[in-house]
């Protein structure tokens, strides 16, 4: 009788043991059958092969030798939108109808331009160190409220980075209110910096004002994003040798002013050149031209 309990109870056991790896088995194929349907293998791969490529570009750098200059392309941007039929040729020269900014982002991104932050560039000038890749940054002056309507979505489309100065003391609907600018901040696509307080001809005002326009705006944003503003964006593009010293002491790692150039001087980060685009430019011919010249 004994005999035949144990023969029962090993049965059981055994079936028990079956029982408990199929439902195992039945969890896994589940699992398998739920993550096929949440996401997209195709994409997932994509963004892999992105990150792999990302390693390997930041593996990458060539040294910047004493003397050398880099290749680092800013390009400039004030209005993303079709410029007032009343509007004189000084004025329409600061709008690029959206239409064309897409076909100029395109461009860009066929010619195998990477984006980056201007505080990332800055960091690869700091350094000495350039990627072998061809990067560029894309800014904005002003922060106008067409930068939200017309140039970020297509900004978020085609994964761009860019840096938007902003003006601390100016508002108004023509301009991105606060929420927008700590929405833009977040969405780790945009990098805010500072473009003083009220836009003034640096070069013209008192030292007082030029302290009090270059540090109260960078203390206003950093209490806004509650994170560090590193960069500075002349007015105008003025600037003086007292204005870069007073920068680097108020505590910014560079500033921007406009040329027609990409070739950029690691010993001063306080003088990098921004090329402006305006309607007729063809970018890519430009670069092409002041690469090899
Ligand atoms: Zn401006």
């Amino acid at each position: 009788m004994a005999i035949l309990e144990k023969i029962t109870k090993h049965k059981h056991l055994l079936f028990d043991l079956i029982i408990a790896i199929l439902v195992v088995l039945i969890i896994i194929l589940l699992d398998l059958f739920i993550t096929s349907f949440s996401s997209n293998p195709a994409e997932e791969k994509n963004v892999q092969d992105k990150q792999a490529a990302d390693s390997q570009i930041n593996n990458r750098l060539v040294r910047i030798e004493p003397g050398q200059r880099a290749f680092l392309p800013i390009l400039n941007f004030h209005h993303i939108s079709q410029a007032s039929v009343k509007a004189d040729s000084i004025t329409r020269s600061f709008f690029i109808e959206p239409e064309k900014f897409e076909a100029i982002v395109k461009s860009l991104i066929a010619e195998g331009y990477r984006s980056v932050f201007v505080s990332e560039a800055v960091d690869y000038l700091n350094k000495r160190e350039m990627p072998t890749d061809k990067i560029m940054a894309i800014t904005f002056d002003d922060g106008n409220e067409d930068f939200y309507t017309n140039a970020w979505p297509i900004l978020q489309k085609y994964k761009v980075k860019s840096s938007v100065y902003i003006m601390t003391g100016v508002g108004g609907s023509k301009y991105l209110s606060k929420d927008q600018v700590v929405g833009l901040d977040k969405s780790g696509l945009v990098e805010i910096g500072s473009h003083t307080i009220f836009h003034p001809y640096l070069t013209k005002v008192s030292v007082d004002r030029q302290f009090k326009e270059l540090k109260d705006s960078k203390e206003f944003l950093e209490r806004l994003l509650n994170k560090p503003v590193a960069i500075l964006c002349y007015p105008f593009g003025l600037y003086n040798k007292t204005i870069e010293a007073m920068a680097q002491e108020i505590g910014y790692k560079a500033a921007l002013t406009f040329d027609k150039d990409a070739w950029q001087n690691p010993d001063n980060l306080y003088e990098l050149k921004r090329i402006s685009i305006y309607p007729s430019l063809d970018i890519i011919k430009f670069l092409h031209k002041i690469k090899n010249p």
